[in-house]
């Protein structure tokens, strides 16, 4: 057995889902009939009883193309701006299809902040608790509104394998624009070929994570790679699927070889507040703020 038949009895979801996969490519503008089959099959996965967190990305995305934008924003309080319209225009959508399958929602804003201090952290593990307990999906992103470059995680790839940590999530679903894992980037070798499981996270897995940003996204190969560190040693397995078709969800959750499979092998010594507090600042600053 390879894992992937195992993936039937995953109980708590994180499902995150980038701009790119939520928005038209030509025009950026919401691709409504993929967040109605995304609504469908997450309200699908609560009726079988199953816990799900949806993080989603698109705050700034749907702002930029709201306010007529024509070129991604650069500058910090425009960025923010356009995340303060986007994301509440992003959570009225979720909400208006989430209703039809009488699915309730809830907003949660993150910085790191909210994870290093340690009363923040511990408020936003209660506040997911009762929010899974009454049977409702948490929709979170960063705060890019307030986050600043000393706070912020800066992309949704490591924010929702923090969450996962965060929650004890038995599975992190990664949807982007990408197949899953190469051994080396197949827009420039034709050569690379596709790599179906991995089962542990060595030199050789990480020197294949070339960064590939994509055009509305932030996280490319070497930030999944990161989030899939993050998930796997707190004992989630992670799976990167192209959220092209979004019925692949149900794919991965019916076992099926589709994306990557990074297996998870739950690390006794691995610490996620020090994980956090090391990638940018000793953790006393943030005791400080
Ligand atoms: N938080 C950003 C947004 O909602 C997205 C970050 C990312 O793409 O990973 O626009």
């Amino acid at each position: 057995m390879d894992g992937r038949g195992l993936l039937k009895n995953k109980k708590r979801i994180v499902v995150k889902i980038g701009t790119s996969t939520i928005t038209q490519e030509r025009t950026g503008a919401l691709n409504l009939s993929k967040l109605d089959k995304l609504a469908l099959i997450l309200t699908d996965l609560r009726n079988q009883g199953k816990e799900v967190v949806l993080v989603s990305s698109g705050a700034i995305g749907v702002g930029r193309k709201f306010l007529g934008l024509k070129t991604k924003p650069e500058e910090k309080a425009l960025k923010q701006a356009c995340a303060a319209v986007g994301q509440a225009r992003l959570m009225s959508v979720y909400q208006k299809l989430f209703a039809e399958y009488n699915q309730s929602l809830a907003q949660v804003l993150m910085t790191k902040y909210t994870m290093l201090n340690d009363i923040s952290r511990e408020n936003a593990q209660s506040t997911f608790r009762e929010l899974l307990n009454m049977h409702i999906i948490p929709v979170v992103n960063e705060n890019d509104t307030v986050s600043t470059d000393e706070i912020e995680f800066g992309d949704n790839d490591t924010l929702s394998a923090l969450v996962a940590a965060l929650i004890h999530a038995d599975l992190l679903i990664l949807m982007s624009d990408i197949d899953g894992l190469y051994t080396d980037d197949p827009s420039k070798n034709p050569e690379a070929s596709f790599i179906s499981i991995v089962g542990k996270i060595d030199e050789t897995i990480c020197n294949m994570g070339k960064d590939t940003a994509t055009g509305l996204g932030t996280g490319g190969m070497a930030t999944k790679i990161a989030a899939a560190r993050i998930a796997t040693d707190s004992g989630a397995d992670m799976v990167i699927v192209n959220g092209k078709d979004i019925h692949i969800l149900e794919d991965v959750l019916e076992g099926k070889n589709v994306g990557t499979l990074f297996k998870a092998h739950k690390n006794e010594n691995f610490d996620l507040m020090d994980y956090i507090a090391t990638k940018q600042y000793p953790r006393d600053h943030f005791d400080r703020v």
